[in-house]
């Protein structure tokens, strides 16, 4: 039995995250409740979801979306309320409706929601990757003020807060584990390789948005799945990774492991390293960080070491794979070089998944646009959104160039 009682406000619910995390609430119906639900068009998928899981409230982002949601949950005859929009989204996720939130929201239009449950001091379950990468620095100062208990919901992330040990009492905010910790040497995160592991730069020109989302071992939303064919989904989590850890770049290591089955090490100063292992299904991630400091069932089956029998290790090939270089110098150059690296992939992964551009223009356009767009400070929100407006509308033109 556990005595936890959490009103979730699950963000991107209709999502590859939102829907295991909607799986493993559903698991505990005592523990756990679903109480606002939030998507960005797919009004029918968001109805299904709101007759099954009974929220008070349900939000979609597509203002063209709103009178749909909201006729169709008077005709199922539910009593969740409708709105639209990100500034309802940031009110709900600020206001006593929940007190966690999922954020599981794909890309930079996630940010505000995240941002709004950070600094309302919720317990955060953290999958929204691109919002630590465009104001890592803000979120987590947000959280910390706030006292928020950041989990993050990313493999390899989650795998490194399993190993390091709790924060001290009133030592991290709210974080549950030890930030900046001082015997902490290295970071090893492990990547699948994705779906062209071993393919050589010249082999990888023609690759159709069908072969880059097929992931060997996971299965994801289709931008992720770009970004993980590229291995912009690696250099994404590095990025993730100093903040969420307070680790600089080069303390940080990427190690292709095919299998999936290592999510991520962490090697501490007195030569111990500790890894957390288990199958690929973000299940588990969601299961812990709803119960932390308990774990609760998450529906996903224990690890059988006999039938895999083998843990391989490689390193990252760079040059057919530049997308993780380019992650490392933006991590390394600072300020709004990491926001205009997240634009710049986010506009170009879109256009490749429309067949506008080719899979090799992805690393080119990033590059182009980290060029064009020298870093200057990030003093503020401000100039990180302006930042993020200016790389999407260079991204923009080079493809309308390219085309
Ligand atoms: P997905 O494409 O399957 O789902 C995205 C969700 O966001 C959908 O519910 C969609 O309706 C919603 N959405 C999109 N635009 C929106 C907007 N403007 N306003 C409100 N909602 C909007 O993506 P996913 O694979 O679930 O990934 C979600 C996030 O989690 C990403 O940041 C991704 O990097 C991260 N993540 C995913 C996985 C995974 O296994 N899928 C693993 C680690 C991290
Ligand atoms: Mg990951």
């Amino acid at each position: 039995m556990t005595s936890l009682s959490r009103k979730v406000a699950v963000l991107g619910a209709t999502g590859s995250i939102g829907t295991s995390a909607l799986d493993v609430i559903a698991r505990h119906p005592e523990a756990l409740r679903a109480s606002v639900l939030a998507a960005g068009g797919k009004v029918d998928a968001l109805l299904a979801l709101c007759e099954q899981h009974r929220p008070e409230h349900a939000v979609i982002a597509d203002p063209a979306g709103y009178a749909a949601l909201r006729d169709g949950l008077r005709e199922r005859g539910l009593s969740a309320q409708a709105h639209c929009g990100d500034e309802a989204l940031v009110e709900l996720v600020s206001s006593d409706v929940c007190d966690t939130v999922v954020a599981a929201i794909v890309g930079a239009a996630g940010l505000s929601s995240t941002l709004a449950a950070a600094r309302a001091g919720k317990r955060l379950l953290l999958a929204n990757k691109e919002s630590l990468v465009l104001a890592g620095e803000l979120l987590m100062h947000a959280a910390h003020e706030a006292g928020a208990c950041i989990v993050p919901i990313d493999s390899e992330h989650n795998a490194i807060f399993q190993c390091l040990p709790p924060a001290a009492p009133g030592q991290s905010g709210g974080l549950p584990y030890a930030r900046a910790h001082a015997g902490l040497k290295r970071i090893l995160l492990t990547a699948s390789g994705g779906p062209f592991r071993g393919r050589t730069r010249s082999e990888l020109t023609q690759v159709t948005p069908e072969q880059a989302v097929a992931h060997p071992k996971w299965s994801m939303g289709p931008k992720i799945s770009v970004d993980s064919a590229t291995l912009m989904n690696k250099g994404l989590e590095v990025i993730e990774a100093h903040h969420l850890f307070g680790i600089e770049g080069e303390r940080i290591e990427v190690l292709v492991h095919p299998q999936s089955l290592v999510h991520s090490l962490v090697e501490f100063v007195d030569g111990s390293t500790l890894a957390q292992l288990g199958l690929p299904d973000m299940r588990t991630a969601l299961a812990v960080g709803f119960g932390w400091p308990e774990r609760i069932d998450s529906g996903v089956a224990g690890l059988d070491l006999l039938a895999h029998g083998r843990l391989d290790f490689e390193r990252p090939d760079l040059d057919a794979f530049p997308c993780l270089r380019l992650a490392f110098e933006a991590l390394a150059a600072g300020g709004t070089a990491p926001a205009v690296l997240n634009a710049a992939n986010e506009v170009a992964v879109s256009a490749f998944l429309q067949r506008r551009i080719g899979f090799l223009a992805i690393p080119a356009l990033v590059e182009d646009t980290l060029a064009a767009l020298p870093s200057t400070p990030a003093s503020s929100l401000a100039v990180l959104r302006e930042a993020d407006a200016l790389a999407r509308r260079h991204a923009e033109q080079a493809i309308g160039h390219r085309a």
